[in-house]
């Protein structure tokens, strides 16, 4: 089962890979057209938009920084002019330094809350400042994380940009709940991406996901589903809500289920 999307125009960022990449596909499965965003990894967006197309969907592929706010409103405008306008856009591209923060590099701590918080902004106040414009609604999800809420060491300036975009998408919410644009936050849990693997051997990541209360780590098209929910018309009652899917990660005790759930 698939929620339909027919008819509407969708923008992920940060498309190239991972949630995004499983995003990207879901919704043109669903009907949608789809911009597929990318900063570095070209070929990469051009397979996600060439697997678009094999599920029957169109694709646009746009290069872009989304630290530049110039180039995200250009990339709105592409959309549009391509596709005649914009009804879904998900704010999913991420940059992260780990490093502790009394160590870090502060071009890398400027880097992410560039990326990760300014990059959320320019793509949210562009995509809705197009749907107003539009006047025939819209759907938002920012992905965010559960690091909004629970701080992951070695990943401040991380952990301060989710705290940050999902109270701005809740603002956003409310400020254009008369537009009937709704906007939303997802919480992924410990996901399998290449964002992760850049950080995790192999080893690690299956030992990682043993220790989930669902035993194993979660997977973008798993995601995608969820997400998928938030721009739906059967999520047509939800806006600046938190969707979270983490394999139970935030559950209290949750280490006990290897100890028989004592
Ligand atoms: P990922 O595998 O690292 O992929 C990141 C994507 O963002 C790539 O397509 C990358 O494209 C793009 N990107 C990076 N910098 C960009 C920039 N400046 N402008 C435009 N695009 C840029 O990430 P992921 O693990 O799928 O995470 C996706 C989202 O889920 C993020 O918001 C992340 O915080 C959230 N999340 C993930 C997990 C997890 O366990 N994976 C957990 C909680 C939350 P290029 O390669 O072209 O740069």
């Amino acid at each position: 089962m698939h929620f339909s999307f027919t008819g509407k125009t969708a923008l992920v960022t940060g498309s190239s890979k991972g949630i995004g990449r499983a995003v990207a596909i879901e919704l043109a499965r669903g009907g949608a057209n789809v911009t597929v965003n990318y900063s570095s990894s070209k070929a990469d967006a051009e397979d996600v938009a060439a697997e678009i197309e094999k599920v029957g969907g169109k694709a646009l592929v746009v290069g872009c920084d989304v630290s530049d706010q110039a180039a995200v409103e250009d990339m709105v405008a592409q959309t549009v002019a391509k596709f005649g306008g914009l009804d879904i856009f998900v704010s999913n591209a991420v940059y992260s330094d780990r490093q502790l923060m009394i160590d870090a590099d502060m071009k890398g701590f400027r880097r992410t809350v560039d990326v990760s918080m300014w990059g959320a902004f320019y793509g949210l106040r562009a995509s809705s400042q197009q749907m107003v414009k539009q006047g025939r609604g819209g759907a938002i999800t920012v992905i965010s994380s559960p690091h909004a809420v629970i701080p992951f060491p070695t990943a401040m300036a991380y952990n301060m940009c989710k705290a940050a975009i999902d109270h701005m998408a809740r603002t956003a919410a409310i400020e254009l709940v008369k537009h009937d644009i709704r906007v939303n936050v997802f919480h992924p849990g410990w996901i399998d991406t290449p964002g992760e693997r850049k950080f995790f051997s192999e080893d690690q990541l299956i030992e990682g996901g043993k220790s989930m209360p669902l035993g194993r780590l979660g997977t973008p098209e798993e995601m995608a589903f969820g997400i998928a929910f938030t721009l739906s018309n059967e999520g047509s009652y939800m806006t600046g809500s938190t969707m979270t899917m983490d394999g139970g990660v935030q559950l209290p005790w949750w280490s006990k289920r290897t100890e028989g759930g004592q």
